[in-house]
């Protein structure tokens, strides 16, 4: 037994998750177990100032659990209760290779941003914007994969810029973080430039999960309009700050990719192209300048 044993007549680990787990689900959580197994680490290794692997999950369980870890606990699971999200309560979301901090003041990093990553990786390029960079997510995944390029990332929240650059030290990516609304404080060229702005409708926003509605940065997800305000601007003013061949590649939701895909043709792009997730929805847009490449 490696666990560290409370008292005798102290709960289990199982008993806490079971009940937990039953609290999560009443409320209409799904993947209760999944989240409780994932909070009730956090709260071992928050209690017991260590960190404690999944691999010692089964000894924990089964054994009597330390007040201080009951008490950490039941205040992650009410937490859950009132639908902040698990990457929330633990400050940890995993994204293409890393594990990043994530805040209220943050985006979380969600699985079909990595499509962006993915496509930003399959040419080369010198030097990188991220716009709206969040936790940084996007940015930091792309410069850890290509050592030695030059990478901006801009965001108009200074609490996320303040994450973004923990996440970049953490992770041990060189990159520097200034606050601009776009494009706005932005001089110079770029071989890419990325984004996953804020693209949802006002009219959508009653629709989404509480986790997201509540919990997540309003001014990330949303521009208060119909959804496409910020593919203006940045359309509008990519051209003027990308080099010749140079990329502009952006996320989509899934019904935007010809209006976007639009606004790059009409701000002079070639090679427009929308890309679909791994669930078949589209995703991605893109569309380079054209002209020819310096040396
Ligand atoms: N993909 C996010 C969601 O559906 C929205 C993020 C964004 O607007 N960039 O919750």
């Amino acid at each position: 037994m490696t666990a560290p044993e409370g008292r005798p007549d102290h709960p289990t680990g199982s008993v806490l998750c079971s009940a937990a787990e039953k609290r999560l689900q009443s409320v209409g959580i799904e993947g209760a177990a999944g989240d409780v197994r994932a909070l009730f680490l956090h709260a071992l290794t928050t209690a017991l100032g260590r960190p404690v692997p999944r691999h010692a999950l089964r000894d924990h369980l089964a054994a009597p659990v330390p007040q201080a870890v009951v008490d950490a606990f039941a205040r992650m699971v009410a937490a859950r209760e009132a639908r902040q999200p698990v990457s929330q309560i633990t400050g940890r979301r995993a994204f293409w290779k890393h594990d990043f901090r994530v805040t209220p003041d943050t985006l979380d990093p969600r699985p079909e941003t990595e499509l962006l990553v993915e496509l930003a990786l399959t040419e080369g390029f010198r030097s990188v914007l991220d716009l709206g960079t969040g936790t940084g997510a996007i940015l930091i995944s792309v410069l850890a994969e290509r050592p030695g390029v030059a990478g901006l990332g801009v965001d108009l929240s200074p609490a996320a810029l303040d994450v973004a650059r923990q996440n970049a030290q953490m992770i041990g990516v060189q990159a520097d973080f200034v606050l601009s609304d776009w494009f706005a404080v932005i001089s110079g060229d770029f071989d890419l430039i990325l984004s996953n702005p804020p693209y949802i409708a006002e009219s959508e926003m009653p629709e989404l999960a509480p986790e997201v509605r509540e919990w997540e940065p309003r001014m990330a997800l949303t521009d208060e309009g119909d959804g496409l305000a910020a593919y203006r601007a940045i359309c509008a003013a990519a051209p003027a700050h990308l080099r010749p061949q140079g990329r502009l590649m952006v996320e989509i939701g899934p019904s935007q990719g010809n209006a976007v895909a639009e606004l790059m043709r009409r701000a002079g792009l070639a090679d427009v192209t929308v890309c679909r997730d791994l669930d078949g929805r589209d995703r991605v847009v893109w569309g380079r300048k054209a002209g020819l490449q310096s040396t």
